[in-house]
């Protein structure tokens, strides 16, 4: 765990303590910290980087930060992510600032930045959440393109694969397993960042669960589940079976937990500690990873299982760190 520093120095608060003088309030310089999950992230956190380093707002980092792995076609979140069974992406996703607007959309089709959309949504309709067809409408409108529909090579090869595998016919119901999450299969981004005036946001693109039912959403565009910052405590955004993520509205109650007075790595733990007493035998083959900022800048990561990564950057470090995990 890493700690913000606050330069108050402690020679100067001697002194005036010596003094009998009263302290005014100091201006706190602080230094901007942004985190994100998997490996990914750390071709994010570059580009957050770039705009959290100049003063920027951690609004803004967040957003273009994740707009970067959606550009990726070839990667694991946006148009060139795995798709649902019947072979289209369809995306989600949320954005959240430090006064806690929020937006989100959900199974939004052939629109290449979800995030961007999400955005508009908090800061163009009295909504918070656009869904489907009046999500893309809505994206159309604010001048996003229409992109193709096709698969990437990448994730058409998969599709196939796994449709040989499975036998899954399109448009019949089925229930077949879904792909569990792993660091080779996992299909969001979510990031957390702190500015330079100490206000959080955070940001969360997915195309969802790889062959997941049409129309199955997940955590990534629920706030409170996904993603959450209460400006006053800390943000958390999650990665992982979103399904679990939902039933512990888990990034609401990382922030509570940091509320209480956890450090961000255990209000994690304790939420996926909880998650692993409730549906203890329900868990095989699940995922479940979060991640936690607090106002003072401290982080941290846990995860259900081993293999989650997440990246870190700030003014000293740059750096994927493994998460610790419960099983
Ligand atoms: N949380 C996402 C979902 O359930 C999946 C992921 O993190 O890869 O939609």
């Amino acid at each position: 765990m890493t700690t913000r520093r606050t330069f108050l120095s402690g020679a100067l608060a001697s002194a005036a303590a010596a003094s009998g003088a009263s302290l005014k309030p100091l201006t706190l310089s602080r230094t901007p910290v942004v985190l994100s999950t998997w490996e990914t992230g750390m071709r994010a956190n570059d580009k957050a980087w770039e705009i959290l380093s100049y003063g920027g707002k951690a609004l803004d980092a967040v957003e273009e930060g994740v707009r970067v792995i959606e550009d990726e076609l070839n990667c694991c979140v946006g148009l060139g992510a795995h798709p649902d069974r019947e072979g289209r992406v369809t995306l989600d996703a949320s954005i959240m600032d430090h006064r806690f607007n929020c937006g989100s959309v959900l199974f939004l089709e052939r629109i290449k930045h979800p995030i961007s959309v999400a955005r508009r949504v908090m800061e163009k309709t009295p909504h918070v959440m656009l869904a489907g067809e009046g999500a893309q409408q809505f994206a159309l409108d604010e001048g996003f393109p229409l992109e193709s529909g096709e698969l990437s090579p990448d994730a058409a090869r998969g599709y196939q694969a796994w449709l040989k595998k499975t036998g899954y016919q399109p448009r019949a119901r089925s229930s077949t397993a879904l792909a569990p999450v792993s660091p080779q299969n996992h299909d969001t981004i979510g990031m957390i960042a702190i500015d330079e005036s100490g206000n959080l946001s955070g940001s969360c693109t997915t195309s969802g669960l790889a062959y997941k039912m049409r129309g199955r959403i997940g955590d990534s565009p629920i706030i409170g589940a996904g993603l959450y910052v209460d400006n006053d405590i800390g943000a958390a955004v999650a990665t992982g079976q979103g399904e679990d993520i939902v039933r512990v509205a888990g990034a609401s109650s990382i922030v509570e937990a940091m509320r209480r007075g956890l450090s961000p790595e255990k209000a994690c733990r304790s939420v996926v500690e909880k998650l692993a007493r409730v549906r203890r035998d329900q868990l095989k083959d699940v995922q479940v990873c979060f991640l936690a900022l607090n106002k003072q800048g401290e982080y941290g990561g846990f995860a259900l299982r081993s293999g989650f990564s997440f990246a870190v950057r700030t003014a000293k470090l740059k750096t994927l760190t493994a998460s610790r995990f419960l099983w």
